[in-house]
């Protein structure tokens, strides 16, 4: 019997995560030929749609892949929260996340790789190696566990791989194209590098910048294609299928084969300012001199490079032992200002009953700005209701075309009072196609026709099931579904909290115990970041259009 349990435990699992995947761009892809291994997976395994978790981004959704547990229970909505003491937005990062997470449980069985998935930064200590992915704030810091790997992996990484403030002309585009393929020959070098020696049972690996391509290049991948695009987007789509591949020919013929996207992605047409728009309909005030500053748009540029120029000159200070000098104070004053846009800074909160403070994808999170939870609140517990309300019925009876419905937050999340939570008050779900949300002030529109993102995100994502053991067949599941699956199949013990269902009726031959261990998950310590760190987090953030 033992025996038995540790040959199938010896079946190698590839996790293989495909941000901002979804079926509409990757079934033609495969149909055109361009992704054969992929193809063949498909045809040999259970794949489907997956329904991915509110507010639809990457932050909320590797979120609650990593610790199997819905952004109610883990308690990130977005790459960006309020600090608690220094009244602030500051970065959420992996100290947030509950433990044990899915590596921490994968690594009970055998050794783990964990290869740039999201939310992993900083990276902790798992029973094998980590290199921590998106928001980590560059090749310079401690991106890897052990911390030592980092300086084996430096060499490795393609000079131009990193993000950098970019315009939509063709130049630009170009650039992005140029940028993903370093990126992704970096993510290959440093897979190779560490599959030489250590004998790993999983392999986790996130192909993360398929998300920012979409989202850049949607146009040309729904057929819109005047600048003649396609064949250098194919080549990028043709590079990850053979990267697969390679990871395919890691894993050997009996593993077990996950593919997973955190969330979908299709079309968007306008970008909706709904701080501005909060304004115009009374529930949002901002701060006497800041009209007439210009659109955050045409801003935005101006603060990726302050943003980058400023942490180059203090890392230089640092070193030169320059604290404290008349420099520094004028940098201070440069973050200052940029903060005013970043830090939602330009709101009057004396005068404010609701905003928004995260970049919206489909499902657009709306606050209420309530006393005793927010840092700046004025709404009282009592009137909550009716201030909700009121905001409620008024963006139902508006004349915008992108709300399909609001949805209160107890109506989505599993939770009593939404005063107690830290979950958005409301939810705008908008028809596909519409809008993407900001958090941008004072612009002289609430929308505007998209200028530099084509793409974004959707609520259903694709998951793919392979392995001999697996039935072919086309299901449906949700995100949650996914990690359950994963720890059930490699012969884990599912823990309560991770509430998903395991995926039963796509791997028919083994049985799965229903029974789920009482693993109390630990809320982590929360840490914050750095000042350095959180300034290398929010220019790369900047740049793939989060702030
Ligand atoms: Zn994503």
């Amino acid at each position: 019997m033992m025996r038995a349990l540790n040959r199938t435990n010896k079946r190698r699992t590839l996790i293989f995560g495909i941000d901002g995947g979804t079926w509409d761009v990757i079934e033609p892809l495969m149909k055109r030929g361009v992704m054969p291994c992929l193809a063949q997976l498909n045809e040999q395994g259970a794949w489907g749609d997956l329904v991915s978790v509110v507010p639809v981004n990457s932050a909320a959704a590797w979120s609650s892949i990593l610790t199997g547990m819905p952004p109610e229970k883990h308690g990130i909505y977005d790459f960006f929260s309020w600090h608690p003491v220094k009244k602030k937005r500051t970065s959420v990062n992996a100290t947030w996340l509950p433990r044990p997470t899915l590596l921490d449980l994968l690594g009970q069985t055998g050794r783990v790789l964990a290869l740039k998935i999201p939310m992993t930064y900083p990276p902790w200590p798992i029973s094998g190696k980590m290199v921590s992915g998106l928001p980590t704030p560059d090749d310079e810091s401690a991106f890897t566990y052990p911390s030592d790997l980092a300086a084996e992996l430096n060499p490795l990484i393609e000079k131009g791989s990193a993000y950098r403030a970019r315009e939509l002309n063709r130049e630009g585009r170009l650039l992005i194209l140029r940028q993903l393929k370093a990126a992704q020959r970096s993510l290959e070098r440093m897979t190779d590098h560490l599959l030489k020696d250590a004998d790993y049972q999983t392999c986790f690996v996130v192909a993360r910048d398929i998300d920012e391509l979409q989202h850049f290049f949607w146009d040309v991948l729904s057929g819109k294609d005047e600048f003649g695009y396609r064949p250098l987007v194919d080549e990028y789509f043709r590079s990850v299928d053979q990267y697969l591949a390679r990871m395919l020919d890691w894993a050997g013929e009996d593993a077990r084969v996950i593919l997973l996207s955190d969330h979908g992605f299709g079309p968007v047409e306008g970008v909706w300012h709904l701080n501005d728009w909060l304004r115009q309909k009374g529930f949002l005030s901002l701060i006497d001199d800041y009209e007439n500053k210009g659109d955050s748009t045409e801003l935005s540029f101006g603060i990726r490079v302050s943003y980058a120029i400023r942490r180059r000159v203090l890392r230089q200070m640092k070193r030169l032992g320059m604290k404290g000098s008349a420099l520094e104070r004028s940098l201070e004053a440069l973050k200052m200002r940029s903060q005013r846009y970043t830090d939602l800074g330009g709101i009057d909160w004396h005068g404010t009953l609701a905003y928004v403070g995260n970049v919206g994808e489909e499902w657009l999170p709306v606050y209420i700005n309530l006393q005793g939870r927010e840092p700046h609140g004025i709404v009282t517990p009592e009137r909550y209701e009716s201030v909700r309300e009121d905001l409620r019925q008024t963006l139902d009876k508006s004349e915008e075309p992108a709300v399909l419905a609001v949805h209160r937050a107890e109506e989505i999340f599993d939770i009593e009072d939404p005063k107690n939570s830290t979950a958005p008050d409301l939810l705008i779900e908008t028809i596909s196609s519409a809008v993407q949300s900001d958090f941008g002030l004072g612009n002289s529109k609430a929308y505007e026709s998209i200028g530099n993102r084509n793409g974004c995100h959707r609520r259903q994502g694709m998951f793919l099931l392979a392995g001999p053991d697996v039935a072919p067949q086309q299901d449906a599941a949700h995100l949650l579904d996914i990690p359950a699956t994963i720890l059930a199949w490699q012969g884990c013990q599912v823990p309560r909290h991770f509430c998903g269902r395991v995926l039963q009726e796509c791997i028919p031959e083994v049985t799965f115990s229903d029974t789920r261990t009482t693993v109390e998950s630990t809320a982590a310590e929360k840490e914050y970041l750095s000042e350095e760190e959180e300034a290398g987090v929010r220019q790369k953030l900047e740049s793939l259009g989060y702030l």
